[in-house]
């Protein structure tokens, strides 16, 4: 963040002389040091001297200048019509953005307008429409430290959205933090970097926020101002500081003006519609951490090319409306632990698979709902407008419907649910006689309210009604009195109404015409009676507009009065869509509901829900993993399966735990209390560390963590290293994970050696998929099967890969010169750090066999990518020859 953005030195020093304009501009920039100061003139917002020329560059527009009694200096500005793109390219630059309105009429002053700052715009703290993703929360959070734990609190304002935990240790923190994926995050002024960098992504905007807020009265009292007593609701005073000074910051980015549209400004008011706080154990939900969020690509895909949308969330949301979208994300992130709770789910789901109708029915419903948790919220900090009314309206206008649809349900989640759709009746009743069907965009300039809602505005608008028909009569009147036929009543908004008489008629204007402007043909008139006509319908125009406005306001407040029961209703509509999309998933393709209990994971004809969308055919595999049978070791020829599969048992698991029908033939599943992964080679480049440094890192963090309730993925532990480190790695990790923490274990690896491993220990087995190879040719039929893999087919898939048919025919004879001369692996050839392998003879010398059969074994093709199987074997090649 750039503080020194607003007020430049020099100017800040020439005050005095400064124009009462720029010394408001320069008092706002200095006050909101932390952000970028937006200044409304008129209908841009302007920036000026320093600030100007950034944001001109940012933003690419023309940096003009200003030019007053005290001299010119750089101006650069945007239409205040489509600010809010501009104010994103701002946020994406890593700025807080200001936004000061005029808050005064400019014809009320004779001196500088008002302004105000009346909104802070932050990454974490957006609330306009066009900023947000719809389908997405948008997370502030706030971290605190007290002597033994960290406090943790979310909050997305768009939505009201609230959470709060804590933790001993920042691991558990960060794992919490992404959850949520907050997109800024708020510290104590003075807190350990470090904390901060362990804890959030670097994408999240860190930036210390106002001690003050932080301390635990002040905290305690705001927290209490709003949800009650802290104590009840919080279990640390680390919590308590967290919510307490978020909830600080919210009220900071609001504003503190009290500015048209913000009906109480930097106070509470604005953010009435926070009613819940919602404060849960990490422990509560099963732990999917970064890692494994995005190695299991649940809601984004880890490889460039391919859809985007192939990812858990994408093949399962078939939810109709926002609400359920987001809250299906939410479930995901955090799947159940208790069986309860889940059957409860489960069992809720299964009753939307049994009846078409009625899922079909409910889906085109919830298909017309708004998104009305963003749309209270809006409501309720005073920036909603007459159409927003009318959609949350639309809205309450088919929940009885959604009830009557879903009336037969009985499984107890539903009906819960169902119970939890209140009709609104009187908001809905509100709104349609107070607001118009099809509102103005604008609440200050009248139709907005519906006839028959309010007495004297109804007279108002009758007034006008008759002048301007009174006016429309007029031509014909003056026409028969004055006998002139091509005289005209006319308006124009400068000189209002006229009587327009040609200049050969202009002998027959009678006395009381007064003239009001002289054109080439002709002359324009007005009567007294004209003119008094038409101040009464421009006072009833007026007074009709500023009551609509007025009348309008009391309608958004009495209706903001009642948030918590929409949010009510909006939770109920989130939860019924998602357990409908659920229901649709389950009953068009094929899932089966999962019995959840007994020990370990059972699945029979298991599929991966995201590979076999895009696959033609897809060959399903059982698993089985308990408490005898805990470690599974992986073999198989690079592209037969492995990690599919091994995707695929956690995604299951995934799937029963969230609630939902899972594809396989059946399912038995114990809750894991969390899943750990280890897969695939993953350069941290940003971070600055390597393959196997991120792998160990990662490893290290499993074996810490994992419970005999985990459930662990590793696939290729110890690749970034030699043959012989890398196998020495695996078989430790083996052993350990076997023996200590007997957490349900998936291992693919290339080290065939482990399979002998995995005899030797007595929970541990083999898993293998085959592959049909001929010298050409290698067919995988994608099929698991208990014992050890033999072969590995590396140089078969290296040429399906693409690699030249030269280089393959060379590593087929050096492998059948490998084989033939049965080298056993050297432990002492390596020291550990040879990869790439040192350079090898150039011919193959007598005794050079050993050393090449242990090159060609560490260059196993089967493992890498087409592109550095190439390259290996090219380097191969060049070396041996
Ligand atoms: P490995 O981990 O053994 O290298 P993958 O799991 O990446 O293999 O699978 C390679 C490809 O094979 C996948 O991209 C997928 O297209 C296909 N595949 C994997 N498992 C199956 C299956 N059970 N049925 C059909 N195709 C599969």
């Amino acid at each position: 963040m750039d503080a020194a953005l607003g007020a430049p030195e020099k100017m800040a020093e020439n005050e005095d002389e400064l124009t009462p304009m720029m010394s408001q501009y320069f008092e706002l920039c200095r006050e909101y040091d932390d952000s970028l100061v937006l200044f409304q003139v008129g209908d841009f917002y302007e920036t000026f001297c320093e600030a100007a020329e950034k944001t001109a560059r940012l933003l690419e527009i023309a940096l003009t200048q200003r030019e007053d009694s005290t001299g010119t200096y750089p101006m650069a500005g945007i239409p205040i019509d489509n600010a809010e793109s501009y104010i994103e390219t701002l946020l994406d630059a890593g700025y807080r953005v200001a936004v000061a309105d005029q808050v005064q009429d400019p014809e009320e002053t004779t001196t500088v307008v008002d302004r105000a700052v009346t909104r802070i715009v932050t990454p974490g703290t957006l609330t306009e429409d066009e900023l947000l993703d719809t389908d997405d929360n948008n997370f502030v959070a706030c971290l605190t430290e007290d002597y033994e734990r960290y406090g943790l609190a979310l909050l997305d304002v768009s939505t009201g959205d609230f959470y709060a935990t804590s933790a001993r240790r920042t691991g558990a923190i960060a794992d919490e933090v992404s959850r949520f994926a907050p997109a800024e995050a708020i510290v104590e002024p003075g807190a350990a970097d470090e904390t901060a960098t362990e804890c959030f992504d670097a994408d999240c905007l860190v930036s210390p926020y106002d001690a003050a807020a932080f301390e635990s009265e002040a905290a305690r009292e705001r927290v209490e101002s709003y949800f009650g007593s802290p104590d009840a609701l919080l279990a640390a005073d680390a919590e308590i500081r967290a919510c307490g000074a978020l909830l600080a910051y919210a009220e900071y980015t609001r504003g503190g003006a009290e500015g048209d549209e913000t009906e109480s400004g930097g106070e509470r008011g604005s953010l009435d519609y926070l009613n819940h706080l919602t404060r849960y154990e990490p422990r509560e939900y099963m732990l999917l951490d970064r890692v494994a969020v995005s190695s299991l690509e649940l809601f984004e895909r880890r490889t460039v090319h391919g859809d985007a949308d192939v990812t858990l969330l994408g093949v399962l949301d078939e939810t109709s409306c926002a609400l359920g979208s987001r809250t299906l994300k939410d479930w995901l992130r955090r799947p159940l632990l208790e069986s309860d709770r889940i059957e409860a789910r489960l069992d809720a789901v299964e009753e939307w698979t049994h009846d078409v109708r009625t899922r079909e029915e409910a889906r085109d419903l919830l298909r017309e709902v708004y998104d009305i948790e963003r749309l209270i919220a809006r409501i309720s900090r005073g920036r909603a407008n007459a159409r927003d009314l009318r959609s949350l309206k639309a809205t309450l206008d088919v929940v009885p419907e959604l009830k009557t649809a879903i009336a037969d349900f009985e499984s107890e989640r539903l009906v819960e649910l169902r119970d939890q759709l209140d009709e609104l009746a009187d908001v809905r009743d509100l709104i349609a006689r107070a607001i118009r069907e099809d509102p103005a965009r604008e609440i200050t300039e009248g139709d907005v309210i519906e006839r028959g809602y309010d007495d004297e505005l109804d007279e108002l608008r009758e007034t006008e009604r008759e002048g301007k028909a009174w006016i429309d009569d007029l031509e014909a009147t003056e026409r028969e009195r004055t006998g002139i036929d091509s005289l005209k009543v006319g308006h124009n908004s400068v000189h209002g109404y006229y009587i327009e008489v040609t200049n050969p008629n202009l002998d027959s204007v009678p006395d009381d015409y007064e003239r009001r402007q002289t054109l080439k043909n002709s002359e324009r008139f007005y009567t007294p009676e004209l003119k008094e006509r038409e101040d009464e319908i421009l006072r009833a125009e007026n007074r009709a507009d500023d009551l609509e406005h007025e009348l309008f306001r009391d309608v958004r407040s009495t209706v903001a009065a009642e948030s918590e029961r929409v949010q009510a209703v909006a939770d109920a509509l989130a939860q019924l869509d998602v357990l409908a999309a659920l229901g649709e998933v389950a009953a068009t393709r094929d899932y089966a509901r999962p019995d959840i209990g007994g020990d370990g994971i059972h699945v029979e004809g298991g599929r991966h829900p995201v590979v076999e969308r895009t696959q033609d055919s897809f060959v399903p595999n059982d698993a089985h993993l308990d408490s005898d049978d805990t470690f599974a070791v992986v073999t198989g020829p690079n592209m037969s399966g492995k990690s599919t599969y091994m995707r695929q048992v956690a995604l299951i698991t995934v799937l029963a735990q969230t609630g939902s029908f899972v594809p396989a033939a059946s399912a038995r599943i114990a809750p894991v209390d969390r899943i750990f992964t280890r897969v695939g080679a993953s350069d941290d480049i940003a971070g600055g560390r390597s393959t196997f440094m991120v792998e160990m890192t990662e490893l290290a963090a499993i074996l810490e963590s994992a419970t005999d309730e985990s459930l662990v993925l590793l696939d290729e532990v110890g690749r970034g290293t030699s043959t012989t480190d890398g196998l020495a790695i695996a078989r430790a990790v083996t052993e350990h994970v076997h023996d200590e923490v007997g957490a349900l274990t998936l291992f693919a690896t290339h080290h065939h050696e482990l399979t002998e491993t995995a005899d030797d220990l007595p929970r541990a087995f083999n898993l293998h998929f085959a592959a049909e190879g001929t010298d050409d040719e290698v067919v995988f039929d994608h099929e698991v099967r208990r014992g050890a893999a033999t072969a590995s087919y590396g140089v078969q898939v290296a040429r399906e890969a693409g690699v030249p048919d030269e280089v393959v025919g060379r590593a087929r004879e050096l492998l059948a010169e490998a084989e033939s001369a049965d080298v056993e692996v050297d432990a002492d050839i390596d020291d550990g750090a040879s990869d790439p392998p040192e350079p090898a003879p150039k011919a193959i010398a007598d005794g050079a066999a050993d050393e090449l059969a242990e090159r060609l074994r560490e260059v196993d093709v089967a493992t890498m990518t087409p592109l550095e199987a190439m390259n290996e074997l090219a380097e191969l090649k060049r070396d041996v020859e």
